[in-house]
């Protein structure tokens, strides 16, 4: 639920300390807890798979696909509007009203897990999130759906349903998946959370 101005003034700030592993959890896996009007999520990964993450986050540009990231860590924000895509992640290019930033933060020790804390907004009425397909052939978009975040306001648990809809919905038609410019058919969408995939849709992981 969105907090209103009021209630944000009156607590003016908050934090999240990162030694404590209980409030650290509220922000882990797929997930995304609230700060203030913002979504936070916190991943932690070994840095060679920090590294595939990022080698494999793609966006669409005016200049075509390009990879928004130069460094390993720092810090970079993809805009809104922007689709955004991270290969064998999440199944579908995720297209924001608002802007998403991505920090990511060295382990503090060798052999250690890398961090990448996640902020963004919470939408605001009017301000939507968008699942969309582009063919593999000629990135013409194939689908898109529309899920109505900020009027809707059922926090992060309504992105998840929409997510599980918008999979569904796709792979239940290859007619759907058919690029209508080149005839090429796109792969199957799978979900970030492995276990709610069908076995299909989690070998589609492994191809985009
Ligand atoms: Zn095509």
């Amino acid at each position: 639920m969105r907090k209103s101005p009021v209630e944000l003034a009156r607590k003016a700030s908050e934090t999240i300390d990162f030694s404590d592993e209980k409030e650290v959890q509220k922000f882990v896996g797929f997930g995304f807890g609230t700060l203030g009007e913002n979504y936070i999520g916190i991943r932690r990964w070994p840095e060679d798979q920090m590294m595939f993450y990022g080698s494999n986050s793609l966006t669409i540009t005016p200049k075509g696909l390009l990879t928004p990231r130069e460094h390993q860590y720092g810090l970079h924000v993809i805009y809104s509007g922007t689709p955004h895509h991270t290969r064998h992640l999440f199944g579908y290019w995720h297209i924001n009203d608002v802007d998403e930033a991505y920090i990511r933060v060295p382990p503090t020790e060798p052999g250690g897990e890398a961090t990448l804390v996640i902020v963004m907004r919470y939408p605001r009425p009017g301000e939507r999130d968008m699942f969309a397909y582009y063919c593999e052939n000629c990135l013409t978009l194939v689908q898109c759906y529309v899920y109505d975040s900020g009027n809707l306001d059922q926090g992060f648990i309504g992105v998840l349903q929409f997510e599980d809809h918008v999979v569904k919905t796709f792979n239940s038609d290859p007619a759907l998946r058919t690029c209508k410019e080149c005839g090429t058919v796109h792969p199957l969408a799978y979900r970030f959370w492995e276990p709610h995939n069908t076995p299909d849709e989690e070998e589609a992981r492994s191809l985009w």
